[in-house]
């Protein structure tokens, strides 16, 4: 039989996850490939796997994969895995991949767990058409810049975030997106505190920042796509017409009166004042 090159997904938290066919081709390599071997060590381990692991993470790339190549064209079967989850998503392997292709090498992905279609699928956000952006830039202004380039892209978007930095990011979001943009956090999935909220971005960032708990763990971010009403709050004018209104009568009221002069949603508008008075 032909040696390949497997391409393994493994669970993002609850390991019932692990499919019964990436067990049988976990259990029948030689080499398994993996970002962090200790962390992969335990999983074997629970299943009394006993391969051969080689570290294969984002500095050692390049001589790793020839290593896997040159085990694979000796005759063994190995496998590449991540952390958890699909590896070359947000993840490193595409370079493995493409190295053996270019030696003749077979490829053969086994599916399992990917954290962004997890979430999206949980998520009660369109889906049928959709942006994976992964991690965005960790320097606030290269973060900012990107999210102002997603501004108005018509699908569903999907971010990583890290704990730390995911009230920041929805600051920003609530800023540029607009508050009253839907979204959905979608944080330790498959884990026991899995949690799945969709409402809006203002509602989503005032929830965080008062239980900073939601802030904490594995988080996917999906953001609905841009709507025409969004598309036309682009207007500084009809902005700086809400927050100053908005000083004076109250907030519902200031947003129907915007509301009937620009024909954007009462709702959206409201959303912008909440999300103002909460920066
Ligand atoms: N390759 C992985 C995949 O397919 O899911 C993604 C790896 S990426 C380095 C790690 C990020 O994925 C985390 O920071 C988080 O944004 C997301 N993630 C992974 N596991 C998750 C989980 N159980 N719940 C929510 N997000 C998760």
């Amino acid at each position: 039989m032909q040696t390949a090159l497997h391409i393994v997904a493994t669970p993002i938290g609850n390991e019932g996850d692990l499919s019964p066919r990436a067990l049988d081709v976990l259990r029948s390599a030689h080499i398994i490939a993996a970002e962090d071997t200790r962390r992969t060590g335990v999983l074997l381990k629970s299943h009394a796997i006993d391969a051969k692991l080689v570290a294969y993470h984002d500095h050692n790339e390049e001589q790793a994969a020839e290593t896997v190549c040159a085990a694979i064209q000796r005759g063994e079967d190995a496998v590449l895995v991540c952390d958890a989850g699909t590896p070359a998503v947000s993840d490193p392997g595409y370079r493995l991949v493409r190295m053996a292709q270019d030696l003749g090498i077979a490829v053969v992905p086994v599916p399992g767990p990917c954290a962004a279609i997890v979430a999206l699928s949980g998520s009660g956000i369109a889906s049928d058409r959709f942006f994976f952006e992964g991690f965005l830039p960790a320097k606030p202004r290269a973060r900012r810049d990107r999210i102002e380039a997603l501004k108005v892209y018509p699908h569903s978007l999907i971010f990583y975030e890290a704990p730390h930095r995911f009230a920041d990011t929805l600051l920003d979001m609530v800023d540029v997106f607009v508050g009253g943009r839907e979204a959905a956090l979608a944080r330790e999935l498959t884990k026991t505190y899995e949690t799945i909220r969709r409402t809006s971005l203002a509602e989503l960032l005032d929830w965080v920042n008062r239980d900073p708990d939601q802030q904490k763990g594995e988080i996917v971010l999906i953001v609905s796509p841009a709507k025409s009403d969004e598309q036309k709050l682009l207007s500084k004018e009809a902005l700086l017409l809400l927050t100053t209104l908005a000083e004076y009568v109250p907030a519902r009221k200031a947003a129907k009166l915007v509301s009937s002069v620009t024909g954007v949603k009462t709702s959206i508008l409201y959303d912008i004042i909440v999300a103002q008075r909460n920066t």
